[in-house]
């Protein structure tokens, strides 16, 4: 597939796998996935897989992201996680704003641009995700929350940190729900954030930035997406867990 940029394909596993599972899912990855240039590739194990998997990948194609970061460098933070840490294992991506860390640890906006900032400051890239809920479509707020979403999760960073930013559009309705966005529907989102981008940035940032699409993305969907002009690669969730299905996303988008 000829894009103009390079497809990120991401998969997100969640709270899935022990080590001994992480390293049987990306030694299966290795294998069907070797010969593959064309696509950035990232799995986001949970934190207590990234040590292992970062050695089982250190010679391959896959690259290494977290699901979350601390805004914070040190200190009295129990149970969180700093960008030196992460660092450690050659993490190189992190997800932030998760629909499911705005819903269950309330994360706002404000301390998802914290993190973005925190993020870049260690020479991380933040995969920054935003969407609406179903009740806010069916309300017409899509682009509304979207730019609420954005604007706020993004203030303050420059061009060249947001030229190395990914954005994902994850419409929440979508997620782990078995329900995709229609490709009409993805690609208006995507045009639309991009435009924003263009508003916030300039144009030049707003063609460089890759924004992909989350929501029940599987190999036989992942084709058609990918195929939209503003869709430059998918988060996955559920059809991350297994090396078959992940592989045939990202096969099935080249
Ligand atoms: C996600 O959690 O980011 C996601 C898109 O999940 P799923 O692919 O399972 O819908």
């Amino acid at each position: 597939m000829n894009k103009e940029r390079k497809l990120i394909i991401a998969g997100n596993w969640k709270m899935n796998k022990t080590v001994a599972e992480a390293l049987d899912l990306v030694h299966g990855l290795k294998l069907e996935l070797s010969g593959v240039k064309e696509v950035d590739m990232v799995v986001c194990p949970p934190f207590t897989a990234l040590s292992e998997v970062s050695k089982a990948i250190l010679d391959s194609n896959i690259r290494l992201g977290a699901q979350n970061m601390s805004e914070h460098n040190v200190g009295a933070y129990t149970g969180e996680i700093a960008a030196v840490m992460l660092k450690e294992f050659s993490v190189r991506y992190v997800i932030l704003g998760h629909s499911e860390r705005r819903q269950y640890q309330k994360e706002s906006d404000a301390l998802i641009s914290k993190k973005a900032h925190a993020v870049h400051a260690a020479s991380l890239k933040p995969i920054i995700c935003v969407g609406e809920t179903l009740a806010e479509r069916e309300d017409n707020q899509t682009e509304k929350v979207l730019e609420t979403q954005a604007r706020g999760s993004l203030a303050g960073l420059s061009k060249e940190q947001m030229a190395e930013t990914i954005l994902a559009y994850e419409p929440v309705w979508a997620i782990g729900t078995g329900k995709t966005a229609t490709t009409a529907q993805a690609q208006d989102a995507h045009a639309f954030l991009r435009g924003l981008l263009g508003k916030m940035f300039d144009e030049t940032v707003a063609r460089r930035v890759r924004i992909q699409y989350g929501g029940s993305v599987k190999a036989s969907n992942a084709r058609e997406l990918m195929s939209q002009p503003d869709v430059d690669g998918a988060l996955v969730g559920g059809a991350s867990l297994e090396a078959r299905s992940f592989g045939d996303i990202i096969k099935n988008s080249i």
